[in-house]
């Protein structure tokens, strides 16, 4: 399992991406928001409230990084009552 550079969850299996920069080092993000973050607005983990480096960073009591749960999209609306 692999940790997301930017906001430090655990990426599950097959899902996210990996960029490897000029530089050579390699980078995982869990998902777009991750990487645009991080590449694009250059921000850093510790100053942004929803990443866990943050809370880590802040003394707060983490529990444990879990994968995101995809829902399933087609869900039907309960029938109503009659
Ligand atoms: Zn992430």
């Amino acid at each position: 399992m692999e940790i997301c550079s930017f906001c430090g969850g655990v990426i599950e299996r097959g899902t996210g991406k990996t960029v490897v920069l000029k530089d050579g080092s390699i980078l995982h993000f869990c998902s777009n928001k991750c990487e645009k973050n991080y590449l694009k607005l250059k921000r850093n983990p510790i100053k942004v409230k929803w990443t866990l480096k943050y809370k880590q960073f802040k003394g707060k009591k983490v529990t444990e990084a879990t994968p995101k749960v995809v829902k399933e999209k087609n869900e039907k609306p309960k029938a109503t009552g009659e």
